[in-house]
């Protein structure tokens, strides 16, 4: 006990927050100290000189005889015999007991000296520990997303089994694994910043996205949130992060995606993606400083296939366009749906206007090729309006409008027909815009009004019928002839009501002049290709009739030749209703389209009127003189009634006389004039130049 005194050693003792006891060999407690009487609730009196089995249980006793057994026998100080304790109240410790042989002067063992140390609180906080480490490993081990902590040189030093699996690798190959071995060379350095970030602004980093590669090579997606790992000291030792799996939901976006921009019916990309990669080819050919072209097609009657033989052959019509359209393209060539009949095509790096020309015919031809519907062979066709980066229009916007209006430009020279963009067409359409909006108070405010000009009979002179010919006088806008006005009038549907009109003034008129007691003659009117699918047409017609009282006989109706280029099987319907009326029907501006002479055949015509460019080019014009020839002779042969317009010259009537055509009409004889005008003219019967 060095220098110690028995009693100073003992107040020592009695002050240490452990138990402190002494035993005989037997077991009866010879000293204990304050801190082990608090520990099991016993005063000093009432434990020394008691055997420790009376103040615990039994298995208790058994455990604590077994290690004083063992502590005698070897004579190896006993460490940490884990014992629960009872209290005289009964409630319970957990201490833990070390202890060591006491022995005599002589070396002799004459009983046992330990701590008897409290460690209720510090087992619990074990407990709770392990417990919470048992409950945060089978929450790693057994949720679905992947669980990882890497050193700071990205290398694994934790996995999870979700990780292993869905990248393939086992838990020990991947233990130490670098980055580089499941990523692409670009997800690596977008990892790598990723990481970086977090490690220098200590913030972790949530849901972001990025490509892996498994071990078996395969690619998918995942998502990770990322944070920092700091040792006790706050440095950072690594990284830990959650990555989730979500290859299928972004195989379900790109789905979805692929709907989004994808023509259901067609499988073209549609209107999104056009805009997409409009956008793209602008940046590009910016960039590269080329040119580009954008087509806008349009199916000409493709209304009319829809109505005629129902949705199903029109959707089977569109899907053809589609597949036709693909192969008569290069693969550069981008090809899109924007709805409806509407398709649209860029071609990119135009080198020259030809070579954009020949591939817009080659569209225009592939479209045209025969297409069998219902066991039917129909002949369809496009409208194509082209704008060319960047003279037309250095974004979107103005060029999707330049070949939108182009293709407008394209319908109105009739159909299967292209059109470039002009600052011509452009500002044709401006003024469009203007008369469209003008042209509704035009027939309340009495605007409109009809000229007629005379027809006559070749050989006697006599004037036979006079044509109707539509007129707008605008205050503002002065005089608007026709041919500006019918487009805006067709586009705007406009014409349907002014048409009605034109057939009621023109029928009272002809009824008028009949009841001043002028001859009766004939009447020819006008109808555009609107007017000719409306379907209250032939109502219309009945009731102008009606109203009038005119005979059919000399109601004429005039369809231009451009207009049987569009469905055909159509306008023949309309024709031979028209000819149930009782009317009669005139082939206007003959020669100057496609249409072939053999088809002529077909039509319910009684007239076929030669235009007027070709008329103003004879007798000079070789080719022209044998084109009208060739009208005369055609139809003649169909008995058909020939009326040359245009006529302006004395050597153009030579040129049509016997045996040539019927009748003639043009400004060698009379301009269109008023109907007081046109009254004078019938009245004197016959043309004094024509003797
Ligand atoms: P169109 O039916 O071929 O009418 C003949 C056109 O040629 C008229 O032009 C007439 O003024 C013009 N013309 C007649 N003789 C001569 C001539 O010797 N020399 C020249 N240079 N021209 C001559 P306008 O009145 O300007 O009408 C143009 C077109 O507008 C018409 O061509 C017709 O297709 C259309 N149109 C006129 N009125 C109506 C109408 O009421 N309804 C519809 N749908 N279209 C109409
Ligand atoms: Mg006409
Ligand atoms: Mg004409």
């Amino acid at each position: 006990m060095g220098g110690l005194k028995e009693k100073e050693y003992r107040s020592i003792i009695d002050n240490i927050q452990d138990g402190y006891f002494e035993i005989d060999l037997a077991g009866t407690y010879i000293y204990v100290n304050t801190a082990f009487c608090d520990l099991y609730g016993y005063t000093k009196e009432e434990i020394v000189g008691v055997n420790y089995r009376e103040l615990t249980n039994e298995e208790n006793a058994r455990k604590a005889f077994r290690a004083f057994n063992q502590i005698y026998q070897t004579g190896v100080t006993g460490k940490l015999i884990d014992y629960e304790a009872v209290r005289k109240d009964g409630s319970w410790r957990q201490v833990e007991i070390s202890a060591s042989l006491i022995m005599d002067d002589s070396g002799k063992p004459i009983g046992f000296r330990g701590t008897s140390r409290d460690v209720t609180e510090r087992r619990q906080m074990e407990e709770r520990l392990r417990r919470s480490e048992e409950r945060y490993r089978a929450i790693i081990e057994n949720i679905e997303d992947a669980c990882f902590e890497v050193d700071l040189k990205g290398r694994f030093t934790f996995v999870n089994d979700a990780l292993c699996s869905n990248l393939g690798y086992t838990r020990e190959e991947l233990i130490g694994m670098d980055q580089r071995k499941y990523s692409e060379d670009d997800t690596v350095r977008e990892l790598f910043l990723l990481f970086n970030k977090v490690y220098r602004t200590g913030e972790p980093v949530k849901a972001y996205s990025f490509e892996l590669s498994r071990k078996d090579g395969t690619r998918g997606f995942c998502e990770i949130s990322v944070s920092l790992i700091r040792n006790k000291q706050g440095e950072p030792i690594g990284f830990r992060g959650i990555a989730r799996d979500i290859t299928e939901r972004k195989k379900h976006e790109e789905q979805i995606r692929y709907l989004a921009t994808h023509d259901v019916l067609t499988g073209l990309p549609n209107r999104i993606m056009f805009r997409e990669v409009l956008q793209q080819n602008i940046d590009f050919a910016y960039r590269y400083r080329q040119q580009f072209a954008v087509l806008f097609a349009d199916l000409d009657g493709f209304k009319i296939v829809n109505d005629t033989f129902g949705h199903e052959a029109g959707d089977m019509v569109l899907i053809e366009c589609a597949v036709r359209l693909r192969s008569a393209l290069r693969a550069s060539d981008f090809i899109a749906r924007l709805g409806g009949d509407e398709f649209v095509i860029l071609v990119k790096n135009v080198t020259s206007i030809e070579n954009l020309t020949t591939l817009v015919n080659k569209v225009l031809a592939t479209i045209r090729e025969p297409l069998t519907i219902k066991g039917k062979e129909h002949a369809l066709s496009a409208s194509i309006g082209v704008s060319i980066y960047p003279q037309d229009g250095q974004d979107k916007q103005s060029l999707t409008k330049a070949a939108d209006l182009a293709m407008y430009a394209a319908k109105e020279k009739g159909n299967n027909n292209f059109q470039f963009f002009s600052m011509g067409i452009k500002a044709q359409f401006r003024e469009r815009t203007m008369f469209e909006e003008s042209l509704p108070q035009a027939m309340e405010r009495n605007e409109l009004f009809l000229e007629y000009q005379p027809k006559l009979d070749l050989k006697t002179g006599a004037i036979t019928g006079v044509e109707a010919l539509l007129r707008w006088y605008n205050p503002s806008l002065g005089l608007v002839t026709p041919m500006r006005l019918i487009p805006a009038a067709e586009s705007s549907g406009l014409i349907v009501p002014i048409g009605r009109w034109v057939l009621r003034t023109a029928c009272e008129k002809n009824m008028a002049w009949q009841r001043q007691g002028l001859p009766r003659i004939g009447m020819a009117v006008n109808l555009s290709h609107r007017q000719l699918m409306d379907e209250r047409l032939i109502d219309d017609i009945k009731e102008a009739l009606a109203e009038s009282g005119m005979d059919p006989g000399l109601l004429e109706l005039e369809i231009t030749e451009n207009l049987l280029l569009s469905y055909f099987p159509r306008i023949i319907n309309v024709l031979n209703q028209l000819k149930e009326l009782g009317v009669r029907l005139a082939l206007d501006d003959f020669g100057s389209g496609y249409s072939s002479l053999a088809q002529i055949r077909h039509l319910p015509v009684d007239t076929l009127k030669i235009d007027r460019s070709i008329v103003g080019n004879i007798p000079v014009n070789k080719i022209d003189m044998a084109v009208a020839e060739a009208i005369v002779g055609i139809g003649k042969s169909l008995d058909m009634t020939i009326v040359a317009e245009g006529v302006e010259t004395p050597e153009q009537l030579a040129c049509l006389q016997d045996p040539f055509c019927d009748e003639v009409q043009g400004f060698y004889f009379s301009k269109p004039v008023s109907p007081e005008h046109a009254a004078e003219l019938i009245s004197k019967r016959k043309f004094e130049t024509l003797k």
